[in-house]
């Protein structure tokens, strides 16, 4: 019997096949989708879980106020999107591990969608015991490292062993990124995290250009333009992604479907349940019932 696996999502670039197991993605750009059949669903979907965290990192914009999801919302929110033509779910926070039923939520979401579950994480509460739990709910897990060694150390307030520990952890679950905030602290050590993301047998370094918040000014001119440089002259051994920060047209990272709309490829729910285009975006609009009406309703607002 012939075992079909592929998810299959309609938009106006056509027609994609997803494969959550292999990460392997085919868009059929030539077939032309009736503006009937376009999936309702954004591609993917962030939830910020908790916005709880034990780590004060000075650039972090997860909100200081306590919110956290139910887990009953979140897996029915899942199970909309799913049957809607989403392809994956992002968890993070704050930290997500934080969330007390975070375990169990990857393993409803997996069992109950046909969508990527994937989560990001500092790696810091992570242990044996919550790892084999995870395995077989999870599809891609992402390590936030920004900088190493002393770097890390004084970013973080954390050992930078405890973190390469924390790699081989998640790379016992499922295949792995980095993901690396990018300041004046970091900058200089682009070339550092790379080779790291390789030695850890991560498939993905994904640079976040540090956002403006009350507390930092976010990543100045000048080292925004190193990055960019870098970005086109590096020959690093892992893919290179860069977050939505207006640097994303200057440098040669991988587009998933060229000129996609921003809110066809991604929205983000916050830990307070509204709906946002993305975690830096000022407005949204509260879940009721449906998320696919507030997908709806943030679109006609746009
Ligand atoms: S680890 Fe992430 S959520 Fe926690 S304080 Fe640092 S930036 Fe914020």
């Amino acid at each position: 019997m012939l075992l079909v696996r592929y998810k299959v999502r309609m938009s106006e670039a056509g027609v994609h096949f997803f494969d959550r197991l292999s990460g392997l993605n085919v868009l059929l750009d030539e077939v032309k989708v009736p503006a009937e059949r376009i999936s309702r669903a954004p591609r993917y979907l962030s939830v910020a879980l908790t916005n709880a965290c034990e780590l004060r990192c000075a650039y972090c914009y997860a909100p200081k106020h306590a919110s956290s999801l139910d887990v009953d919302r979140v897996v029915a929110w899942a199970v909309e999107l799913d049957a809607a033509g989403c392809l994956g779910v992002g968890f993070g926070g704050g930290e997500p591990t934080a969330h007390r039923q975070f375990v169990e939520l990857c393993a409803r979401v997996a069992e109950s969608t046909s969508m990527a579950v994937t989560f990001t994480t500092h790696g810091h509460r992570l242990t044996p015991a919550v790892t084999d739990a995870l395995r077989g709910s999870v599809h891609f897990a992402r390590l936030s490292v920004d900088g190493v060694g002393p770097t890390y150390e004084r970013l973080r307030r954390r050992p930078f062993a405890a973190v390469i520990s924390a790699a081989g952890l998640l790379r016992s679950v499922a295949p792995i990124g980095i993901n690396a905030v990018v300041n004046a602290d970091t900058i200089g050590e682009l070339d550092d995290l790379s080779a790291f993301a390789a030695d850890v047998g991560a498939s993905e370094l994904l640079l976040l250009p540090e956002q403006p918040t009350a507390a930092t000014p976010g990543i100045s001119d000048a080292d925004a333009e190193r990055l960019v440089h870098w970005m086109r002259t590096a020959r690093p051994q892992v893919r290179l992604a860069i977050s939505r920060s207006g640097l994303e047209s200057l440098v040669p990272a991988v587009e998933v479907i060229p000129g996609e709309h921003p809110l066809d490829a991604h929205m983000h729910v916050d830990a307070a349940g509204v709906l946002r285009p993305h975690a830096y975006a000022s407005a949204g609009t509260p879940i009721e019932d449906s998320i696919l009406d507030a997908v709806q309703a943030l679109r006609e607002a746009a």
